[in-house]
Order: C-alpha cells, then structure tokens, then sequence
C-alpha cells in the first residue's frame, strides 16, 4: 500500500490537463485552491497505515490474498459493508469535508458485478478484464474517479434524441485495439486528484441508444482529457494571506467537469460496450453504493455538532435548555443517518460475482434522509452559533493596529476565551453551511448519488406493495 507522501508523489508525476479561473494549473498538487482537496484524499492513505485504524481503512484482496486498502476493496461479506459504512463515517469526521476517494471504490463494486453478468448472458469476457484491472489499481493502491454524471442536455430527450450528441458520452468510432470516445462526465468528485477515471452510463438505455451504454477506464492523464475545475462559495479565500478565514484549516473537497475530446480506450480497459439492457442495473448498483457512502455526512455532521457545542460554550450559552435540546436534535438526525447506512450494509446479499451488495431499498431510504437531515442540522448550528457568524470581521482586521483591539473587546464572550477562538469556532461553522464544505455538506446531500427523486423511484419500485395489501386485508376479513 502507498503512504499518503508517496500518494502526492505519485501524483507529481501525472500530466493533468486542469483548468482553473480560465487558466491552465502547472502545478495542480501544490495550488492553493485545489491543495485541501488532496490532503483529505492523502488522509485515506495515511490512517490506512496506523494501527488504530487498519481494521477500517484495509481489507484483504480477494484476488490476491494481499492485505490492500479499503477504498480498493471488493466486499466479500456483510462485515466489509459495515466496515465501509464506518470507515466513510470515520473519514468524514476527521477531515469535516468531502475525501472524494469512495465514488471510486463504489464503480469497482458495482463493475465487478455487472461485467460478471454480462458475460453470464453474452459469453463476453468484461469481467475477465475487469479483475486485471482490479488488481492492478489493488497493487498500485489507486484513486479512482468514478464517473457517471453526463451533462445530460435536454432533460426530456434521450440520449440518441439530443440535438448535441455529446450531451452523453459515447463512442465516436471503433479500431482494432480498442475505441474512441467523446463526451464529458460533470460534478466529478476528486477527479484531478485521481490516477484513473472510470467512466459508466449515467442512466438506463434502450438499443437505439446502445452507443451510449459504455463503460471503462482510462488513466486520468490521458491525452484528450481534460479538467475544468468547479469553483465553491468563499474559494479564493484560500487565496489569501491568513488562515483563519477559510473555516476549516486542512482539508476541503472538490469537483470538476471532465472533458472527453476523442480519447482513445484500449479494448483490455472497456467494461462494456453497447450491452445497453445492463446500463440500468449498473447505475442502481453504483447509486446504491454511493448512497450508502453518505455515512460521510454522518462524519461531517459529528464535526459540525461538534462545532455547535463549542460555539454555544464560547458564547456563554451552553447551559440554556433549549441550546441542550437543539444539541439533542442534531445528535438524533445524525445517528439516524447512521442507522440508514448500517442498515443496508447489514441486509446486503451476495451477488452471482460473489460481490456483496447493500440492501438497495434501504441504501436508497438512507440517500433520501441525507437530502433533509443535513439541512436540519445546518439550520440548527447556524441558529446555535449567532448571526455573529456571517458579519464577523475578517482576520486581518481582527490583527489590524489600527481595529484589532476594538474586535477584541467587542466580539469577546466568556472570558476564558479568546476572541480568536471565538471566531475561528464560527468560521468552521460557516465553512461547512455556508463556505466550501457546504458544496459536500449540503448541496451533494441534496444531489450527489442522485437527486431526491431518483430515491423516490426507487422507493417505489422496491417496496412489496402486493404483500402490505394482502396482510391488510387479512387482518381486516376481505376476501376477493
Ligand atoms: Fe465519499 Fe461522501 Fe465525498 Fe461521496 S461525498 S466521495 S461518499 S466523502
Ligand atoms: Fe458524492
């Protein structure tokens, strides 16, 4: 397994095509926006390596009996998904942002799966490929992007009725070693500090859209790729001289839209070519991975509770029953989210593959609480915490000859505590509702592994209806 220095240095070595406030990034490792972002990542590799924490952040590579980290990991029992569950919720907590590196490890689950049953009807060999894939992003201790978002264009067309046919990624044209692909995946969760870029189908197909049911993996430097890196309320923060300001001192998350402009795949690297009846059973498979992953907002929601706890401490208030009763709250939102996302781990079945996957109609329950609760508890931090937290004064004033003393006195609470601490409490408050962790916090709890409706179907479609009707009329005396 990598250390978290030898993860940076590997990615030194990448030539990404990354763009940032309309220029091309020379440096992308060491730049001051996107530099929080790799430090969370790096964090998956450096808690691998402490004793404390390597029952959660490794497992053993059922392909190679090797000992490998976590987020490489095909689960073999319902053990591994709980692992998973409390491992993201670990991750979420120590970083209080979004660590980026489980989207990648949901599309290896989900591939090993589907390419397992594609070549159970087709005779095909996807999952041949796939399991030397696998090994090799197990060896090399990896990040991958797992890339399913299309930009989608017209929401009401398919992908084959769109005007622009890049609109969903597709094959351009076919050559004996392999294919060329055009298209973009957006909204991709730690794509530049990824080494591969795993791309799948964003939605169901049907045949007449079978160029569009594609599946595989290119190394993130491949020539025809390129990176347009998405801004965050309150980023160039990062930009200036001071810390304090930006909240959260360390670690931050990001995404970018990923442009595909004729890049070429080798056949050994594609998953799945044109089996357009399969997309729809991967996309459920990964959603219902990644929608268990959200036991990361259960971590960021144990910093941000937390924070409040601190804040209502600093201000003096800490002891007023409503505080207590607002703390409460957010505690039983948070363990509720918990609960969603053990749950499905602990119902998950063994697939034909010998994958286990989570309950999906529990993983997506999970997702849908995750779209409200973090909300909720924002709301409650913030009302803790005092408008204080978004008319505060910024750092240089607070160290400013001329205002600093008057910043001092007239933000101070209690006074044991320092008016720097007071306000560096409120930033990381900020930070997470309202700054450049709210992106993970709040806005992907609404949209990330698909919007609130995309659970509701499936709510739908997976609950026994026929069963709850027939136990209701029994126990009432129908008979039909
Ligand atoms: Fe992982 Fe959560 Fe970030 Fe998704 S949002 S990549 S589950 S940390
Ligand atoms: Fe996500």
């Amino acid at each position: 397994m990598k250390t978290g220095k030898e993860y940076e240095e590997s990615l030194r070595k990448l030539n990404l095509v990354v763009y940032l406030f309309g220029k091309r990034v020379e440096n992308v490792v060491d730049d001051p926006i996107i530099r929080p972002s790799m430090n969370a990542v790096k964090l998956t590799y450096d808690l691998a390596a402490m004793p404390e924490y390597e029952d959660l952040l490794t497992a053993t590579s059922h392909i190679t009996g090797k000992k490998i980290n976590r987020f490489t990991h095909i689960h073999q029992s319902k053990e591994d998904l709980v692992k998973k569950t409390k491992m993201e919720r670990l991750l979420g907590a120590q970083t209080g942002c979004c660590f980026q590196r489980c989207v990648g490890m949901d599309a290896l689950n989900a591939l090993s799966i589907t390419t397992f049953n594609i070549d159970k009807k087709y005779g095909t060999e996807y999952n041949k490929r796939f399991l030397k894939y696998l090994e090799y992003v197990q060896q090399e201790d990896l990040v991958c992007d797992g890339a399913m978002t299309d930009p989608k264009g017209d929401r009401s067309l398919s992908p084959s009725q769109q005007p622009d046919k890049d609109a969903f990624l597709h094959v351009v044209s076919e050559k004996e070693d392999g294919i060329i692909v055009r298209g973009a995946k957006a909204h991709q969760t730690g794509a530049v500090n990824s080494h591969e870029i795993i791309v799948m189908p964003t939605i169901s197909m049907r045949e007449e859209d079978k160029e569009y049911a594609i599946s595989f993996a290119v190394p993130s430097d491949t020539k025809g790729i390129t990176y347009i890196y998405g801004r965050q309320s309150c980023d160039t923060r990062k930009l200036e001289k001071g810390t304090l300001d930006r909240g959260n001192q360390y670690y931050g998350g990001h995404e970018a839209l990923v442009v595909f402009d004729d890049v070429f795949v080798p056949w050994e690297r594609v998953f799945m070519y044109k089996e357009y009846e399969f997309a729809g059973e991967l996309v459920e498979n990964f959603a219902s991975y990644h929608r268990q992953s959200y036991a990361c907002k259960v971590g960021v929601g144990d910093v941000l509770i937390g924070a409040a706890q601190v804040a209502a401490e600093y201000n003096g208030a800490a002891k007023a029953s409503h505080v207590k009763e607002k703390i409460i709250e957010m505690n039983h939102l948070n363990e509720t989210l918990f609960c969603g996302s053990l749950a499905c781990a602990l119902e998950g079945t063994k697939q034909p593959s010998g994958t286990f996957l989570v309950n999906t109609l529990l993983a997506n329950v999970c997702k849908q609480n995750v779209t409200r609760f973090p909300y909720e508890i924002a709301r409650l931090a913030q009302d803790i915490a005092g408008g204080l937290m978004v008319t505060m004064p910024s750092e240089e004033d607070l160290n400013s000859p001329e205002v600093g003393h008057w910043v001092k006195k007239y933000f101070k609470a209690v006074a044991n505590v320092s008016t720097e601490n007071r306000l560096r409490i409120l930033r990381l408050i900020e930070n997470i509702t309202l700054g450049t962790a709210a992106v993970g916090y709040l806005t992907e709890s609404m949209h990330g592994a698909g919007s609130p409706q995309a659970q509701r179907i499936m709510i739908a479609r997976q609950v026994n209806m026929e069963e709850k009707k027939k136990i209701a009329k029994k126990l009432c005396g129908i008979e039909e």
